[in-house]
């Protein structure tokens, strides 16, 4: 089956410019030229653990385009702690049962779904049928069917709908597109990427178990390597042959341990992935006709750090990923600039996941992948 883009007609021109979209209390910090009435949207985190707590909260204190305006938790003894913490009133506090009523207030522009995988697709497509645009942290959520409902849920809805991708707001992965599509180091040829990291923690936590994750070490962190492979070429596989490898199964009663794939591209390049829940790897390299580039680290939170054939080093300035993020997302619905990870490349990865998996259960068997040319790539 060919994966097409659909397009979405549903502008926020025709919500009445998004809605509450303009409509919240905090005014820009910066000036806005045009845009100066304009104000900051307002942005509820539904989901309190670890990377909210960490990085996204933290980032929305700095962020121009939107803040943090609400939260969306199970856990009633965190809604005080975040409203001391952040100064959210208690009226833009919401659980997972009264969530909906989210509909009705006009602070909330952005509902961003940072809760366990299987749960990505009930909150996406709950949150625009609420009227709000919506990030979705990766992986899209655990299977193709389920990224399709949330695209076309937002569809229907008119709002907008971004992917938790950081490195595509980044500056080295900024780069490497850059390098690609200017044939800085000629045609690429091949490319490399690992992303993996050592997990010793409890053992019942949800990403081991795969009815809340989807699956192991490959939807969690080879999401990033499958597209380091693609940013790598600028270009989508045509197939993928793939292996599985399980050193502790005592562990890993669940979910994938390690993973490794090759792919093919159009143009003829090749690319191989390892990712891993039992090994510490993270890095990208590619060749091309005229020489190489690699990142090494590639995908942390950063500083990221890569060199070059031409004995370059890639360095630039450190700024929190998810603060660069979250206002591109808003600058694209504030602004309409480019959506630089749109809902169809969570999908897209996640057609290539699937067919990763099944060339496994099918003893590494070579499985076509059919995309449009440049299908879920953003802008
Ligand atoms: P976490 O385990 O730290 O937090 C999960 C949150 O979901 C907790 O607040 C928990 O209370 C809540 N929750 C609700 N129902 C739950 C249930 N039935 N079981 C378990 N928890 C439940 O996870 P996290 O690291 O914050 O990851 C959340 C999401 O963010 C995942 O989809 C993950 O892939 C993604 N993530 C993305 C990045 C990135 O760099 N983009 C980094 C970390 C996590």
């Amino acid at each position: 089956m060919k994966i097409i883009s659909r397009r979405n007609f549903n502008s926020l021109t025709a919500k009445g410019l998004g809605g509450a979209a303009l409509l919240s209390s905090a005014p820009f910090a910066c000036a806005m030229g045009a845009n100066q009435d304009k104000k900051k949207l307002g942005i509820a985190l539904v989901g309190l653990g670890s990377y909210s707590t960490y990085q996204l909260a933290p980032a929305l204190q700095d962020t121009q385009y939107c803040y943090l305006a609400g939260i969306v938790t199970g856990t009633p003894e965190k809604e005080k702690i975040w409203a001391d913490k952040y100064g959210i009133p208690e009226k833009n506090i919401y659980n997972y049962q009264n969530f909906d009523d989210i509909a009705n207030n006009e602070d909330i522009d952005v509902v961003y779904v940072v809760l366990p995988n299987s749960m990505h697709a009930e909150f996406s497509i709950r949150a625009a049928k609420a009227g709000k645009h919506v990030i979705c942290e990766k992986p899209m959520g655990i299977s193709v069917e389920e990224c399709t409902a949330i695209i076309e849920a937002c569809n229907e809805a008119g709002v907008k709908l971004g992917m938790g991708y950081r490195l595509h707001s980044e500056p080295y992965t900024q780069q490497v597109k850059e390098y690609v599509k200017e044939k800085t180091f000629g045609d690429i040829l091949f490319v490399s990427a690992d992303a993996a990291y050592r997990s010793t923690g409890n053992p019942d936590q949800w990403r081991l178990n795969k009815e809340m994750s989807g699956g192991g070490a490959l939807m969690n962190m080879g999401v990033y390597a499958v597209q380091s492979t693609i940013y790598g070429t600028g270009e989508n596989p045509i197939s993928v042959a793939a292996q599985e490898f399980s050193t502790r199964p005592d562990y890993f009663k669940d979910t994938d341990e390690t993973i490794t794939a090759q792919f093919k591209f159009p143009s003829g390049a090749v690319g191989n992935i390892t990712t891993s829940h039992n090994f510490n790897a993270n890095a990208m390299y590619a060749s091309g006709t005229s020489g190489w580039f690699r990142l090494q680290p590639a995908n942390n939170y950063g500083p990221l750090s890569g060199e070059t054939s031409n004995g370059d080093t890639i360095k630039f300035p450190h700024e929190s990923q998810q603060k660069l993020q979250m206002d591109d997302f808003t600058r694209h619905v504030l602004f309409d600039e480019p959506n630089k990870a749109p809902g169809e490349m969570g999908k897209r990865d996640m057609v290539i996941v699937e067919a990763i998996y099944r060339s496994i259960a099918n003893g590494g068997e070579t499985i076509a992948l059919d995309f449009e040319p440049g299908y879920g790539f953003g802008g």
